[in-house]
This record gives C-alpha cells, sequence and structure tokens, in this order.
C-alpha cells in the first residue's frame, strides 16, 4: 500500500515516533505523567490505519473507563480528519469482554443472553447459599463471601483452582460456597462483573480453536494504564497476544492505585519476562505541567520505594509554585475555593481568565463532595460531579433520606417503599403487597397500612416482628423531632408506641443519627465488607454534618428538594469535582487538592496498616493528583473538621511535609488580615503568600498558622463555628413580603413573586423567575 501523509507523525517526540512507528511485536512504554503515553497511544491507532496494517475492526484497543474510550474514537477520528469506521474493539476489559462472552456463552455453560447480576442481586443470591449451609449471616456476611470471592477472580482463579493456602476463607466454606454460587450462576443463566474476565480466559484457556480465532482477529493490541491490571486481565492479554505478540502497553508505575482491587504493579515487570524482546520506550519530556507543579511531584513520590524510578523535565520556563494553604474547617475550605475559583473565570487572581471546564476539585474521599457541592449551589457555581453520582443522589444518603421523609411525613408512600426492607427485614414481595393491600382498604399510608397489618397480625414470620419494630421507630422518631405525629387514624400507631409515649427532646442532628442506627441502617453497612462500604459509612457521617447549618429536618430536606430541582441542565462550563481515583489520564489547568490531612489523605486505613504498602498506594495517589495540574496547583488542608458534631483537630498530611519547599508557596489563611470573609475579593493579601519551607513545621510556623491557632484557643474546639452561611440562615425565617425587592449572589436583583414557606419565587431581573431558598437570598439594600 502506497504510504499516505503522516502529519499526526509531526507532533510527536522522537521517543513517542519510535513507539507509534514500531508496530511489530511487544512494546512497552513506560513514563510518568503528562508525557504523552496516552497520545502515543491514540497516533499508534492512527498509524496502524493509516499505513493500512489494520483496519479499524482489527485493533483491540483497552482503556480504563468508558469515557476515556470515547476520547479516545473522537481523538482518532479527528486526526484521520473524521471519517474511521467504528472501533468496535475499543473500550474498557469489561465491555470487550461482555461482546466476547456473548458469542461464545455456551462454552461455559450460559446462553448468550445471560444476564449480568448487579451487586444487590449478587448478594441476595451469595445469602440464600449461605442461610442454606446453616452458616450464620449475621456473622458471615454476604458481602464478605462477595470480597472473597472477587479476589479470586481477580487472580483468574475458578473454583478448582483456589489454592490450598484460601482454603479456610469465610469460615472454611469460602470455597465450596465459591463453587454453589458459581453453578447456581449458571443455572440463572447470569453471571457477575468479575466472570465476564474469568470466563473469558477459561474459554480461551480450554478452546484453542476459540483462541487462534482472536488471536489472527485482533492483530494489534494495545493497552493504556497497564499499571492498573489485575492478574486475570494481564492472562487474557497475554493468551490473545500469545502468537503475533503485537502488544503495545503504557503505563506509569507510579500511577498504580488499585491495589485494592487487585491491581498488580508487578504486571509491568512480568511484561518483559513474558514478551522476551519486548521493545521498552521511556518518555521523560512531559508536556502538561510547569516545572514547579512537575517537581513538587517529583518530591512526593521519591518518598515511595520501589519504584522503576525515572525523572521527568518540561522546556516550560515559568510558572507558579504549587500553592499550599491551611483553613480553620472544612466549610471554610470549600468557601475559599468558591471564591478563588470566580476570582480565576474573571482572571482577577492575576492569571489569564479561566473557564469552569477547566477547573477541578480532586478529593480523596466521595463525602469530602458534600461541601463543596453545597456551598457552590449556595452562591450558584455550575459543578459537575464525574464518576460518579453526586452527594444526594447516592444511593446510602437517598436510603438515609427516605427515613428521614418518613419522620417527617409520614405519609410519604415512596419514601417507605424505599425503606421497608432496606435493611433487610424479612418483607419480601408478598409482605409488602399485605401493606399495599392494607393501606388501600383503610384508605391510608403505606406507613398506617403497615401499622394496620402488624396490628391484624397479616404478616407471617420473622417480618412480623421486624416490621412493628420498624413502624414503632418511625413513630418514635417522628415524635422525638417534635413533629406531632401526623399519621392519619393515629389510633393504631399510637396504640403500639403507648408504652413510649414520652421521648426526651434531642436535637435534629441527633435525631438523625438516632434513626440511622436504630433502624439498622448503619449497622447494615458496618457489616459490609465491599470496598466502597467504608466510604458509603463517611457519606452517612457527613450526611449526618450536613444537617448542623439547618434548624430541623424539613428545612434540609426542603434545600435537598431544590438543589435536585434545580440541577438538571448539563449545558454550559462546570467545574469538575471528581475524586482522585477517577481522575487518572485527565488534565485540568487549574486543579484544587483540598483535605491533605492524616486520616483523610493519607486515609486513616492506610496509616493504619503495618507495612507501609498502603501508604506507598496513597502517595501514588498524591502523584496523581498533583500531575493533574497544567498551571496552577493548590492544595489545602483544615485544622479542623466536624465528626458527628464534635469538632476534632486535624494534622497537616504527611504528604505536606514531603513537598519540595523551592516550589511551594504557602499562602496566608484567609480572613485573617483583614476583616473576614465579608472582604471576599481580598485575593491581594493572598497571592503576596510568605514564601517559606513548606514542612510540617513551617506551616505552623507561618504567620496565617499562628493566627489560626490564636483563633483556634478564643474558640473552644468543641463549639461549634459561626459560619457565615450560619448567619444567613439565622435571618432566613421567610421575613419577606411579597413585591419586596432582594439580592441572589448569583441571579442578581429580583422582586418576589411568591412565598410558600421558606421557598420564594423570584422574578430577577436577569435571570427570569426561579424558585430558591429564601436563605439564599438577601434584602436588596442590605
Ligand atoms: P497520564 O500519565 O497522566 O495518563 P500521559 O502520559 O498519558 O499522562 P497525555 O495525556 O498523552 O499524557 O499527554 C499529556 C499532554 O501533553 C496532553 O495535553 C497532550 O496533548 C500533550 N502532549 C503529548 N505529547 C506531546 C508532544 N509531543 N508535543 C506536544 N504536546 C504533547
Ligand atoms: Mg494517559
Amino acid at each position: 500500500m502506497a504510504a499516505r501523509p503522516t502529519p499526526y507523525l509531526d507532533d510527536l517526540n522522537p521517543a513517542q515516533r519510535e513507539a507509534v512507528e514500531t508496530l511489530d511485536g511487544p512494546v512497552l512504554m513506560l513514563a510518568g505523567a503528562g508525557t504523552g503515553k496516552t497520545k502515543a497511544l491514540t497516533s499508534r491507532i492512527v498509524h496502524l490505519l493509516s499505513t493500512g496494517k489494520a483496519r479499524p475492526n482489527e485493533i483491540l484497543s483497552v482503556t480504563f473507563t468508558n469515557k476515556a474510550a470515547r476520547e479516545m474514537k473522537n481523538r482518532v477520528g479527528g486526526m484521520l480528519g473524521g471519517a474511521i469506521e467504528g472501533m468496535p474493539w475499543l473500550g474498557t476489559f469489561h465491555s470487550i469482554c461482555v461482546k466476547l462472552l456473548r458469542r461464545h456463552a455456551e462454552l461455559v455453560g450460559l446462553k448468550s443472553n445471560f444476564t449480568i447480576l448487579d451487586t444487590d442481586d449478587q448478594l441476595r443470591l451469595l445469602k440464600q447459599l449461605i442461610v442454606a449451609r446453616g452458616i450464620d449471616d449475621k456473622r458471615w456476611p454476604a458481602r464478605h463471601l462477595a470480597g472473597v470471592i472477587d479476589g479470586w477472580k481477580n487472580r483468574a482463579l475458578t473454583p478448582d483452582k483456589v489454592p490450598s493456602s484460601d482454603a479456610n476463607a469465610f469460615n472454611n466454606a469460602g470455597p465450596s460456597l465459591y463453587l454453589e454460587y458459581q453453578n447456581r450462576l449458571r443455572e440463572l443463566n447470569a453471571v457477575d462483573f468479575g466472570d465476564l474476565l474469568l470466563h473469558m480466559v477459561t474459554i480461551f484457556q480450554t478452546h484453542q480453536d476459540v483462541l487462534e480465532q482472536y488471536q489472527r482477529w485482533f492483530r494489534y493490541i494495545l493497552v493504556d494504564e497497564y499499571q492498573d491490571t489485575n492478574v486475570a486481565q494481564y492472562l487474557w492479554l497475554r493468551l490473545l497476544a500469545g502468537s503475533h505478540k503485537n502488544i503495545c502497553c503504557v503505563g506509569d508505575d507510579d500511577q498504580s492505585i488499585y491495589g485494592w482491587r487487585g491491581a498488580e504493579v508487578g504486571n509491568i515487570l512480568r511484561f518483559e519476562k513474558d514478551f522476551p524482546g519486548a521493545h521498552v520506550v521511556r518518555l521523560e519530556q512531559n508536556y502538561r505541567s510547569t516545572p514547579h507543579i512537575l517537581k513538587a511531584a517529583s518530591g512526593v513520590i521519591s518518598g515511595n520505594s520501589d519504584r522503576l524510578g525515572k525523572e521527568l523535565w518540561t522546556d516550560v520556563q515559568d510558572g507558579e509554585k504549587v500553592r499550599l494553604i491551611g483553613h480553620w474547617d472544612g466549610e471554610e475550605e470549600a468557601r475559599w475555593i468558591g471564591e478563588e475559583i470566580e476570582s480565576a473565570q474573571s482572571g482577577s487572581r492575576g492569571v489569564r481568565a479561566m473557564s469552569l471546564d477547566e477547573m477541578a476539585i480532586l478529593v480523596r474521599a466521595s463525602h469530602q463532595m458534600r461541601a463543596f457541592e453545597d456551598r457552590f449551589l449556595t452562591i450558584g457555581l455550575p459543578y459537575r460531579v464525574i464518576g460518579g453520582p453526586r452527594f444526594y443522589e447516592r444511593m446510602e444518603i437517598r436510603d438515609a433520606m427516605a427515613y428521614f421523609r418518613l419522620v417527617v411525613s409520614p405519609d410519604d408512600d415512596l419514601a417507605f417503599e424505599r425503606i421497608v426492607n432496606t435493611p433487610k427485614r424479612g418483607l419480601g414481595d408478598k409482605a409488602q403487597q399485605t401493606i399495599q393491600r392494607a393501606a388501600r382498604e383503610n384508605g391510608v399510608s403505606l406507613l398506617n397500612g403497615a401499622a394496620i397489618a402488624v396490628e391484624q397480625g397479616l404478616i407471617k414470620g420473622k417480618g412480623a416482628a421486624a416490621l412493628k419494630e420498624l413502624v414503632v421507630g418511625l413513630a418514635r422518631w417522628g415524635r422525638m423531632s417534635r413533629n406531632v405525629v401526623t399519621v392519619e387514624s393515629d389510633e393504631v400507631v399510637d396504640d403500639l408506641i403507648e408504652p413510649l409515649a414520652s421521648e426526651p427532646e434531642v436535637s435534629h442532628v441527633e435525631l438523625a443519627q438516632i434513626i440511622l442506627d436504630e433502624s439498622g441502617y448503619t449497622t447494615m453497612w458496618q457489616n459490609d465488607k465491599t470496598p466502597e462500604a467504608p466510604g458509603r459509612l463517611e457519606n452517612l457521617k457527613e450526611l449526618v454534618k450536613a444537617l448542623e447549618s439547618f434548624e430541623n429536618l424539613q428545612g434540609f430536606l426542603e434545600h435537598v428538594s431544590l438543589i435536585m430541582d434545580n440541577e438538571t441542565d448539563d449545558a454550559g462550563a462546570k467545574v469538575s469535582i471528581m475524586t482522585l481515583h477517577a481522575a487518572k489520564g485527565l488534565e485540568f489547568p487549574m486543579v484544587f487538592l483540598p483535605g491533605w490531612e492524616d486520616g483523610l489523605f493519607p486515609s486513616q486505613r492506610s496509616m493504619d496498616e503495618s507495612g507501609v504498602k498502603g501508604l506507598e498506594e496513597e502517595r501514588r495517589l498524591a502523584y496523581v493528583g498533583i500531575t493533574r495540574a497544567e498551571e496552577v496547583c493548590t492544595i489545602s488542608f483544615a485544622a479542623n473538621r466536624r465528626v458527628f458534631g464534635q469538632w476534632q483537630s486535624q494534622m497537616p498530611s504527611r504528604f505536606i511535609d514531603e513537598l519540595p519547599e523551592a516550589h511551594v508557596d504557602v499562602l496566608t489563611p484567609p480572613g485573617l488580615y483583614g476583616g473576614g470573609y465579608g472582604a471576599a475579593s481580598g485575593m491581594g493579601g493572598m497571592s503576596s503568600g510568605v514564601e517559606t519551607r513548606a514542612t510540617e513545621a513551617n506551616v505552623y510556623n507561618s504567620p496565617g498558622w499562628k493566627r489560626l491557632q490564636e483563633r483556634a484557643s478564643e474558640r473552644p474546639m468543641s463549639q461549634p463555628k459561626e459560619t457565615r452561611h450560619q448567619v444567613i440562615d439565622a435571618t432566613a425565617v421567610s421575613s419577606y413580603v411579597m413585591g419586596e425587592r432582594v439580592f441572589h449572589q448569583k441571579f442578581g436583583y429580583g422582586e418576589i413573586i411568591g412565598i410558600e414557606g421558606d421557598k420564594l419565587e423570584i422574578a430577577f431581573d436577569k435571570a427570569g423567575v426561579k424558585r430558591v431558598v429564601s436563605r439564599f437570598i438577601c434584602a436588596a439594600d442590605d
């Protein structure tokens, strides 16, 4: 085939070109962040296509997320001038394996229309098996078993291959339950997530003809983010590349951050063994970040042992140092970042004006997002949460809110349906139908229907007692919230709770905690052994914390329903909020890294571990975080975080200590030298931040930190701090009148045209008619 012009090669440096043009045989591109690995991989696809070496359907190309796959497809299209027939085999390991398994399902005893179980189904099934064995599933919960089985699947171990060293897993029943589970899945014509790869590895290992068919078919194999592959994925790749060995993997050992999910960075080292003569390409020029950012990142990661070790350089000359700032607490941190973002948008902080799309906040734990989401909603700053639902859309938050809703409005049937059997109370479909019938026949809410069903003994079995407990609980919590119990036909419920008629009065924050604990919801997650469970518990804590700035449950629920209302449109520029894990491979001109405090980042769990493994993975996460930034990188920490209504003093992260002093600017905490947040635009003081050593000691010695300490002694830690948010709250009890002129931070001036409790309908001069909660506005002449 005649050579075509190759403009896409002109954009590459010699090392990248080498990786792109070495099409045949194994290639390992091992290079640090921002050195153009993904770019080279994309160019390689283009090169394969435009030299006629392969057609689009002959290239197997694995990315880490579906989003990354879409982006890569677009870029390939762009470089080729638009027209490519689809790339059917460009996607994640899972998306590719689903397609393959549908073609060959019968080889592992499935039909091609198999279903993929979600976690709930999977757990239900496992629980049945556990209970059928006579094992106490309270002591040995299904989630624990699910974690054990996932671990085996990540290592490509079918039940017959589980090593004897694992024989005692799950109280010695693990291996046999695993076998039973796999058999049951087959009977159900179903697979779980881990099966997608496991079955394909099994098929390739046992059906040489099928394997050879795909070895011929996928003439070239490319893998991005190779450092995060697990053993099953590695085996799958090795089998497919076995004959032609045209496999190109790109990765960075310093960015391996999925060890907790079974990824093995050792796969990088195995590559050269399994593919002898592999062409190893190293890239060292970084094109993403300014020198200070790069040096700060290198400084942190150099604390890890066991690195393959690489130095990054850039020919960019100037740029800002990494900025480091301490705050009083997490709310203040969120407020400051909100203000920084707004000044960056207008270019008033001395650098070029940036669009919101160019900015990202990367958090260690998803519960950190809540403070930012609430703050940004208050000031009307558009944001999106990447790689997961927004805080109030998370499953555990919705569950918890459903309990709160029922306590506030006992006839909220949707909320009742959501939680009646969450946690599991033995109230399956049949029991729920009985409740519905009782409600319908008596013309009452489901909660009342449930009370009637309990009273009349309509529910049998162990569900009966659990349902009674729930109904009584809800009525009691309702009383505790000092909401008069408004259940229609109160008598039934009252009969049930008579002995409990006088309840202590508690604050709505304590009440929320009581509801979550007494309903068994907290325990449900405490017993959960999946990797997500600790995060969900953190989110629940965060939810309870969020309640503190509201007067009661009702006000809080209204706030959330308005949030959900207002945030449907997806157009326009938005700040991205995501976890560090979700940020892999991405880049942003301006990056905020909040919450660098010991116990949060590095996580408590990694600090409690005996070895350094966990800590080293956290350090790689820090490296991933800093290297996402192109122009401005801001690290922050708070001196206090509130946990369960208690102030807890925080220590700056040990990683802050590891930032090389020459590349860091320690900024002055806000509000210390100029009248607090009222002087919101007082950024001048900040950009002239005192430059000093970025060690912990010096952070503490900085004038700003000393002032923080002084403030701390003025205000006892156990006292909630009066925040601006709360000040606004306190004056917000809807004292507004129709026709009054008001001001909203985002929407500007307007006139009240409707009042409904705490919600105001306002015709804004510029933004049109909007519904907002009164606490978010102030009188126009304030
Ligand atoms: P990560 O490890 O974070 O995934 P990476 O090595 O995959 O990073 P890329 O995302 O491919 O890096 O590239 C980083 C940035 O550098 C991108 O904006 C990319 O367009 C740019 N870039 C890469 N190579 C070059 C080059 N040769 N010349 C100019 N810019 C480049
Ligand atoms: Mg990349």
